[in-house]
């Protein structure tokens, strides 16, 4: 089934990075769509450009160039709109250090304008087995811990599409496991899922269609199956051609 509107869609969006006087381009003229409810996989070796294509949608990464739209709104001029749409999990974990689990929670809500949205809190805590953790400071958590309250920070919204980056790496493999249970069963509920990942498997195992990204640059968006068919596990991603 399709819908109208694409879940994603980017259109030439590029990003260069100064430093001093040395460049970075860091995404170059990247244009693709995402469907709603695909389970889709942004692959690519280290320093790729999966997580500043992140930031670019978390608007922490301001993009140079190019549009991008989100179930239709534009995160240029419709971002108020466009951020409800989107749950974005970083890669890094941050936290104000101060707070509850609980707390964290509530801010987040407080930061979309939502109002009442306890009943939902306690479900994803609930859902992320972090209901007995509720009143500890997030500062106390492990890191597997920190990773689930991170999740649900981006979920305090009930957005339909959800973005992760990189949400298994230096995790544990039984929390691995859970944490693909829970992307599988949320996508089985509708919502659309974006996943960033430098593990082949990971996306052989959960993604319909994949985005494989190599120094800013798309070099082919296919059905997992039939990137699996073309290319072989260490041309994906150690071997790529060298920098253009
Ligand atoms: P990935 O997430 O695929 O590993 P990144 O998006 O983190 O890759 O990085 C892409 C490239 O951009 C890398 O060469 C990285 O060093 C560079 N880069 C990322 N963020 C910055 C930044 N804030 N300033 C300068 N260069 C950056
Ligand atoms: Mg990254």
């Amino acid at each position: 089934q399709k819908f109208l509107l694409p879940a994603l869609s980017l259109e030439n969006v590029s990003k260069t990075f100064y430093r001093g006087n040395e460049s970075k381009q860091a995404l170059r003229d990247v244009s693709f769509t995402i469907e709603q409810g695909d389970f889709f996989g942004l692959l690519g070796p280290n320093g790729a450009g999966k997580s500043t294509l992140i930031g670019v949608l978390a608007k922490t990464v301001k993009l140079n160039s190019g549009t991008i739209k989100a179930l239709g709104f534009d995160l240029e001029t419709q971002w108020r709109q466009f951020k409800m749409c989107l749950g974005i999990v970083p890669q890094e974990i941050t936290f104000d250090p101060f707070l509850t689990v609980y707390d964290t929670l509530r801010l987040q809500s407080g930061y979309f304008g939502l109002r009442g949205n306890q009943k939902w809190i306690e479900r994803l805590l609930d859902v992320l087995d972090l209901s007995d953790k509720k009143n500890s400071s997030v500062m106390s958590l492990s890191g597997g811990m920190k990773r689930r309250v991170l999740i649900a920070q981006a979920m305090v919204h009930q957005p339909p599409v959800i973005v992760l980056d990189e949400p298994t790496a230096g995790v544990d493999i039984s929390l691995r496991h859970r944490l693909w249970e829970f992307m599988a069963d949320l996508n089985r509920k509708g919502h659309t899922i974006i996943l960033t990942t430098h593990y082949l498997e990971e996306a052989e195992k959960l993604c319909r269609n994949v985005a494989l990204l190599n120094h800013g640059k798309i070099v082919t968006l296919e059905s997992t199956q039939s990137l699996l068919k073309e290319y072989s596990k260490e041309r994906i991603l150690f071997s790529l051609p060298s920098e253009l």
